[in-house]
């Protein structure tokens, strides 16, 4: 019994060992992917629910490892957090998106609006209003089509995050809650802070036309969002059924596998029909 426990505490720290080595080739990886050019950003289209018009795209990252192959954000956005590589990253982000919309808008592409991920670190560096200022100059995006998504947790760092906020909103800028209905805060901050838009989390878009109880809580969101003056945007919309439905609620966007994936940029707008549902 003795030898059997040894054995399995050797396992459990080779296993530990591999897991942290992993974390750390990860790691060391991720310092120079945005240097070897293995970034890169996928749209994902939001259509006006009232129009069916197309009317914006969310820049989703991408990471194409040389050594890991294609990795999820899910798994390196916290490894970029914690590193502090989520300042560079996210930099490149809001620039990447921004080049492209102006690249779009060029072209006269039917396009009005980008929207950009924000990580709650990226409210602690210095002067992001600032860097997002010079980006719009250097870029030639107007304020008004840009949009910053951050998600309801990072609400509940009032104090820090209501300064930064009120920045951006300065700039022109647009704010929007993503995963709305998650992340356990306190509503007050609706009135506290300067948003546009809610996002209803995909959990409750996915079980809509199947559970009550989730069709009550997007449709409530939807009817409070408007109460307060703000636009609803419906995520994760996969069916006609669930489409109907945000419809019905006059859910005014909406984004998802039914209107389109994310894609590189040169896939978003097909050759020869224009993008409308
Ligand atoms: P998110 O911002 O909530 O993005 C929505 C996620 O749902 C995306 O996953 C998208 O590909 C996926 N999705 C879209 N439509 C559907 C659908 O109909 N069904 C299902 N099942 N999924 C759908 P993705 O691209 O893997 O991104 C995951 C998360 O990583 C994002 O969640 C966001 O929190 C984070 N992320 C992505 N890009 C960035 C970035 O540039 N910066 C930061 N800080 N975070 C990012
Ligand atoms: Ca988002
Ligand atoms: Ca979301
Ligand atoms: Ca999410």
């Amino acid at each position: 019994a003795k030898k059997r426990g040894r054995n399995s505490y050797e396992f459990y720290t080779n296993t530990l060992d591999r897991q942290s080595l992993k974390k750390l080739k990860m790691e060391s990886e991720l310092r120079t992917a945005l240097d070897r050019g293995e970034l890169f950003l996928v749209y994902q289209p939001v259509h006006n629910l009232c129009t069916g018009q197309l009317q914006g795209a969310e820049a989703l990252i991408r990471w194409n490892s040389r050594h890991f192959g294609l990795v999820s954000p899910a798994d390196f956005i916290p490894l970029a957090e914690e590193t502090g590589l989520i300042i560079p990253i996210g930099e490149w982000v809001i620039r990447t998106a921004c080049r492209q919309l102006n690249i779009w808008q060029t072209l006269g592409q039917p396009i009005q609006s980008i929207s950009v991920n924000l990580s709650i670190s990226q409210f602690y560096q210095h002067n992001l209003a600032g860097m997002i200022e010079s980006i719009l100059q250097e870029t030639g995006v107007h304020p008004s089509h840009v949009t910053c998504e951050i998600t309801e947790s990072m609400t509940m760092d009032t104090d820090n995050v209501a300064a930064v906020l009120h920045s951006l909103k300065s700039l022109g800028v647009s704010i929007s809650i993503d995963d709305f209905g998650t992340g356990y805060s306190s509503l007050s901050y609706l009135q506290k802070l300067p948003i546009d838009t809610l996002k209803i989390d995909q959990s409750f878009v996915r079980d809509i036309a199947v559970n009550e109880s989730a069709e009550k809580i997007a449709t409530t969101i939807i009817l409070m969002a408007h109460h307060l003056g703000l636009h609803v945007v419906a995520e994760g919309v996969e069916t006609a059924e669930q489409l109907q439905i945000l419809r019905d609620y006059r859910c005014n966007a909406a984004q998802g596998y039914l209107l389109g994936r994310p894609v590189p940029p040169d896939e978003f707008f097909p050759k020869n029909f224009p993008v409308s549902l």
